[in-house]
């Protein structure tokens, strides 16, 4: 079995998850569910950036200590992950121990391998605490950062250890152009390429008496700078620098968000050069959820709480319009209108009408049995071309189009139930070409029961219970897609899988 260490951006503790956070969760989730159902031995890592400045003010504003703030805050944001059906088996925080020992031997590796790679410089520069960064004269507008047009930036001025970033420019462009290192999609490889042309300046990579964070090895004033800290995590939590780390580093891809990829895809491939580690196979860099044409975080004054977005339809709703509508790779709106359209149209008029229909009409007709089905009909060709559209879409992370294969099945089978019309059928006493419908029917079930797994895996296993089958939908093998294996399961009707809600 092939590993496939997956992770996502670790998050802020600085206020609640929102929307654009779900979005990133999500979808890495489904990359998850959809390559263990291609047989992968995944790990998936979620987790929390707690030694971050605006950790210390929100902790302070609340009458907290940093620790118990960011403890707090680190269950909220795996209770939400929870809810939203998040896989992850891991989970870390930059505050735990085994962290803090693997960026110390990071930064040490770099030390031994790459003296002067590491050296103390005086910065000077506008600092913004929303993105924990020094700006550069090309990120800020109208004397503000461009993510956080509300912050103030910070003049700061003060000693550092620096980190001779500048010497991997080469290297670096090499491992892209070649795909060694693979940065997508396009948009965001080429931003980075324009940005590794025109050159790498050095950074800071310590803070002078910050008390919250990691000191920096061998210099009692300084802290280690949180991204620095921060990225770090990919690989703490594979046990580094104990010899097992081996078995999931490199990672075979980071989620992240088209904001932070001049971290993840120039810094962190610099870091782990110098130290002599291996490169991630792969960057995704998906965008951001919109809010009436405004990019959705707290810092930037817009608010949709993602519990609200949560309640209104339940957590595969809420998985499956952010994956379908506003999608992993460009920016995207959410409204209520649009998720409320998107709702009864695909999951209550679509796939939940389709389950309901077909399941009763078993009932109805074959005492919930699925009877054996002869030829292959036009509704199994279509299944077939589904399955096959599913996986190329899935296979370069375009989930969009994943569920739009998965939802066309969906479509297809409810237009097949009008053209067949079993009760016609039944009524006419034609028990073949009954027979042939129903059993194409429960071959359409069991192919969306796994292909729409990975968009609303709660309800999904709620169809493969229905459908008698053994075992979980997320478990399923994926050459039974070739030829579902339905004939002669017992089916029961599942309460409504998507109630129409009383007044939209
Ligand atoms: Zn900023």
């Amino acid at each position: 079995m092939p590993k496939f260490y997956l992770t996502t951006a670790i998050d802020y503790s600085n206020g609640d998850p929102h929307l654009g956070h779900a979005l990133e969760k999500v979808g890495a989730d489904a990359i998850a569910r959809y390559r263990r159902l291609r047989g992968d031995q995944v790990h998936f890592l979620m987790g929390m950036d707690e030694h971050s400045q605006a950790v210390i003010q929100a902790a302070e504003q609340s009458g907290f200590t940093p620790q118990a703030w960011v403890d707090r805050m680190a269950q909220r944001f795996e209770e939400f992950w929870r809810r939203l059906e998040c896989s992850h088996d891991a989970w870390i925080r930059t505050t735990e121990p085994r962290h803090r020992e693997s960026v110390t031997e990071l930064l040490r590796r770099i030390e031994r391998l790459h003296p002067d790679d590491l050296y103390v410089g005086e910065y000077e520069g506008l600092y913004c605490i929303g993105c924990e960064e020094f700006k550069q004269p090309a990120q800020i507008t109208g004397g503000r950062c461009i993510e956080h047009p509300t912050l103030d930036l910070v003049p700061t001025r003060e000693r550092n250890h620096f980190f001779r970033l500048s010497r991997y420019r080469d290297p670096i462009l090499e491992r892209i152009r070649s795909g060694e290192f693979r940065v997508e999609p396009a948009i965001r490889r080429n931003e980075i390429l324009r940005l590794l042309e025109d050159g790498l300046q050095d950074i800071s990579v310590s803070r002078h008496r910050l008390a919250w964070g990691i000191p920096f090895p061998g210099d009692s004033e300084q802290t280690v700078y949180v991204w620095f800290d921060a990225l770090i995590n990919y690989l703490s939590a594979t046990g580094f620098p104990a010899p097992g780390y081996q078995q999931l580093w490199p990672a075979d891809l980071h989620v992240v968000g088209k904001g932070i990829t001049r971290f993840h895809c120039v810094i962190w491939p610099a870091m782990l050069l110098a130290a002599g580690l291996d490169l991630p196979r792969q960057v995704w860099a998906h965008g951001y959820v919109q809010w009436e044409g405004t990019k959705m975080s707290k810092t930037a004054g817009t608010a949709v709480t993602l519990g609200d977005a949560i309640d209104r339809h339940g957590p595969d709703a809420l998985r499956y319009f952010l994956l379908r509508e506003v999608g992993f790779e460009a920016d995207g709106n959410f409204s209520w209108e649009r998720f409320d359209e998107r709702y009864t149209a695909d999951l209550a008029d679509g796939l939940g009408n389709l389950i309901s229909r077909s399941l009763a009409m078993l009932a109805k007709y074959r005492n919930g049995v699925v009877p054996g089905g002869g030829e292959p009909t036009t509704l199994d060709q279509a299944g077939t071309a589904a399955v096959e559209a599913y996986a190329r879409a899935m296979d370069v992370l375009d989930l969009r189009a994943g569920a739009e294969a998965a939802w066309e099945l969906v479509a297809t089978a409810n237009l097949y139930i009008q053209q067949t019309a079993p009760w016609k059928l039944a009524k006419e006493a034609r028990e073949q070409e009954l027979d042939t419908a129903l059993a194409a029917l429960g071959r359409a079930l069991y192919r969306l029961a796994v292909l729409a797994g990975p968009f609303v895996p709660g309800k999904a296993e709620v169809l493969w219970q229905s459908l008698g089958l053994p075992g979980r939908a997320e478990a399923a093998e994926w050459s039974s897609l070739v030829a579902p294996p339905v004939e002669g399961v017992a089916t029961t009707r599942p309460e409504v899988l998507f109630p129409k809600p009383a007044s939209v």
